[in-house]
């Protein structure tokens, strides 16, 4: 839903996109800022009558089974799946990954999934030898630094998704070496990293441009 304004020229222009962060759990104020920097309109979420105000949603790292309850106890869980799987650009990072993700492995029996990425991702990946991990990756065609913290990887990928960034294979990455860490699937974009913890928004402003893309088909 994208309305416009006019300029001080009387001129109408776009109003810049309202993204939500889901704001039950996690490093939301984090990904609050991140977007703030990207010429959005951003804003905390956990009502389900605020979906409808967004053109897109961040999903935060966090705890992915904490999440799953209380997307249920706020009766979000259904109405956001049924978004997602409608075109509703949704960007996870780490935890939200493991969110959008529609196969986990090592999670709990009762966690429930968002789903919208056609990948199975383990949960605490790296956690199993560290629990944090940090290295400079290629992310389609960019070097970004990225933290990984108890963080998932992807184990598989349907024919559907992009593959946009996989962990450098070097002596120090161990078995997480050459492991898919950042995917995308039309409007669903994921990171097994934060970028909102690194000050560094270019991940977020490639969520934008998504959420700008899929405004403009509308
Ligand atoms: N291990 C967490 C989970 O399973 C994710 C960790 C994170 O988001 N930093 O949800």
């Amino acid at each position: 839903m994208r309305l416009t304004t006019s300029n001080k020229l009387g001129d109408m222009v776009a109003a810049p996109p309202v993204i939500g962060v889901l704001a039950l759990q996690g490093d939301v104020q984090e990904h609050l800022i991140s977007l703030a920097k990207c010429d959005v309109t951003a804003r905390p979420v956990r009502r389900v009558e605020e979906l409808d105000e967004l053109d897109g949603i961040v999903i935060p790292g966090g705890e992915s089974t904490t999440m799953s309850k209380l997307l249920v106890n706020f009766e979000l869980l259904e109405p956001l799946r049924a978004k997602i799987k409608a075109g509703f650009p949704a960007y996870g990072s780490c935890a939200g990954m493991i969110l959008l993700a529609e196969t986990v492995l090592d999670g709990r029996e009762d966690q429930e999934q968002l789903g919208g990425l056609d990948v199975t991702v383990r949960r605490n990946a790296f956690g199993r030898q560290i629990d944090s991990f940090e290295t400079d990756l290629d992310l389609a065609g960019e070097t970004v630094h990225a933290v990984f913290i108890r963080a998932p990887w992807v184990e598989a990928v349907s024919g559907e998704v992009e593959v946009l960034a996989t962990v450098p294979v070097t002596a120090e990455a161990g078995d997480a070496a050459g492991r898919i860490v950042a995917v995308r699937q039309g409007n669903v974009l994921a990171t097994a990293f934060h970028p909102e913890l690194t000050g560094d928004e270019r991940v977020h402003r490639l969520f934008v441009d998504m959420v700008r893309g899929s405004t403009e088909e509308k």
